[in-house]
């Protein structure tokens, strides 16, 4: 085995022992990117000089014994959270000058245990997407068929974890992007409870429904990753003031008596065959673990997808009013006048994607369209979130399909907007009820792509999530395959 396909936690012993160092694990990682990223594309950045500093000193503290939980690992992160000096550009032309001048709690909570960042990863434009393929940067590539997408919008985040080109990564996920793109490369992803980890510093899409969560090889290393990135942060009003458990105790914790939710809403027509035999052979597993599935029924669920593209584009739209040229990022050269020049920035620096969005965001909020589509959305996401509480009153934890098909090719849905949004169907209940939810491989179609099972927990409940995927993992003994690259 290379240093660049371990885990974390395996790192994290040879590390300890002396077996290896940081410089090695990470010119390691260095080296892989080198072979594999030109087929791939995961990264917007790279940040070579800065990782190797960075390990140098992690290798000074190593011998003086300060080992933190994340001393010496290389992570990447998406072009989403702020890093102070080093651009970050949202994969948009608007930013793709912007260089902020602070860091996003995230990665100074990274930064201080110890992590590595190799770069900053591809993702679509202001995260609005499930491709990364409206990126103005260029699309990613599945690293198991490359003629494929890896999900979105945190593709990079999550290719560069399934092509071995970081150890863990960050993405962000406002209806899907950490749990979709994660099943589709054949990794764990998690999304935190809304209000579990800090949003400060990250470049907001939907402010009431983005979360950041990890990217990672196993169900461990989430948990580590989890135990550095939970948390009250003052600096952002909507996080909550929780006690952060140590989520590491809960893998390898068995399942026995837990009652399993399996809602008849999600096994509809349109699963492609093949991930619903992946999705009943994961259930069977669950149950040889000693976990008893229980129909139960969300019925709120075909609502959903129309609740999500009312809320979240209304709330896009409010925040990317700020993109206009005139403090930071992209300003149109051949302006007339200060109107114009809004106009000429705001219309040659979005891509088509995002100006779709904040045509229906203005739209929706608009005054007399209010109470027919924002309103009656916030009174829909309400019954959504009731259908939860009442679910999770009959059972632990809900198990569902992540997505309804494995990866597509590329160029397949640019075309068809709503096809595109399908692909998260499954995804957006949970960020329009604030829960966490996690996505975990449960095998491979019979074209050799991934496909991933996701579980479902009460609010503040991730242990949970760590502790059903952990069982799940160890029990489902999924063939370890890495993409042939
Ligand atoms: N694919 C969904 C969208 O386009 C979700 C994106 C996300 O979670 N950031 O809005």
């Amino acid at each position: 085995m290379e240093l660049y396909q371990l885990t974390i936690h395996e790192l994290q012993e040879k590390i300890k022992k002396g077996e290896v160092t940081a410089t090695q694990v990470t010119q390691s990682v260095f080296e892989r990117i080198d072979a594999v990223e030109g087929k791939v594309h995961s990264y917007i950045r790279l940040m070579k000089d800065e990782a190797l500093a960075t390990a140098a000193k992690a290798d000074e503290e190593i011998k003086n014994g300060n080992i933190k939980p994340l001393t010496g690992i290389p992570i990447a992160l998406k072009d989403i959270v702020c890093t102070k000096g080093i651009p970050t550009t949202c994969g948009s032309h608007i930013l793709h000058n912007f260089v902020p001048p602070y860091n996003a709690t995230v990665v100074e909570k990274l930064r201080d245990a110890g992590a590595i960042f190799v770069g900053k990863a591809n993702m679509d434009e202001f995260a609005m997407g499930s491709s990364t393929e409206t990126s103005y940067f260029g699309p990613t590539r599945n690293p198991w068929d490359l003629e494929r997408i890896p999900g979105g919008s945190s593709g990079g985040s999550a290719a560069a974890v399934a092509a071995d080109e970081c150890i863990a990564s960050i993405g962000s996920d406002t209806g899907g992007s950490i749990r979709q793109p994660a099943a589709l490369c054949g990794i764990v992803g998690l999304k935190p409870t809304y209000g579990r980890v800090s949003r400060f510093g990250l470049i907001a899409f939907a402010s009431s429904l983005d979360q950041i969560g990890p990217f990672t090889k196993d169900v461990e290393d989430c948990a580590i990753m989890m135990n550095v990135l939970a948390g009250y942060d003052p600096r952002e009003s909507t996080s909550v003031k929780e006690d952060v458990p140590d989520y590491r105790q809960f893998a390898g914790r068995d399942i026995k008596g837990w009652k399993i939710g399996i809602p008849k809403e999600y096994f509809v027509e349109g699963i492609d065959p093949e991930v619903n035999t992946a999705i009943k052979n994961a259930i069977a597993v669950i149950e040889q673990s000693g976990g008893k599935c229980v129909d139960i029924s969300l019925p709120h669920t075909q609502y959903c997808l129309a609740v999500y593209y009312i809320i979240a584009p209304a709330e896009a739209c409010s925040n990317l009013a700020r993109y206009d040229g005139v403090k930071y990022g992209f300003r149109a050269a051949d302006a007339r006048d200060l109107l114009d020049m809004y106009k000429k920035t705001r219309m040659q620096g979005f891509g088509a994607e995002v100006k779709r969005r904040i045509m229906i965001g203005t739209y929706a909020l608009s005054a007399g369209y209010y109470d027919a589509y924002y309103k009656k959305a916030s009174q829909v996401r309400a019954l959504i979130k009731k259908d939860f509480e009442e679910a999770f009153k009959k059972c632990d934890v809900i198990m569902t399909p992540t997505t309804p098909t494995a990866a597509f090719k590329i160029g397949e849905k640019t075309d068809d907007p709503l096809q595109m949004y399908l692909s998260d169907i499954f995804t957006i209940s949970t960020n329009l009820a604030g829960i966490p939810g996690i996505s975990v491989p449960c095998g491979f179609t019979s074209g050799g792509l991934p496909v991933g099972v996701q579980f479902l927990a009460g609010h503040f409940e991730e242990g949970k999530l760590i502790q059903i995927a952990s069982a799940y993992e160890k029990n489902a003994n999924i063939e370890k395959r890495r993409p042939a690259l």
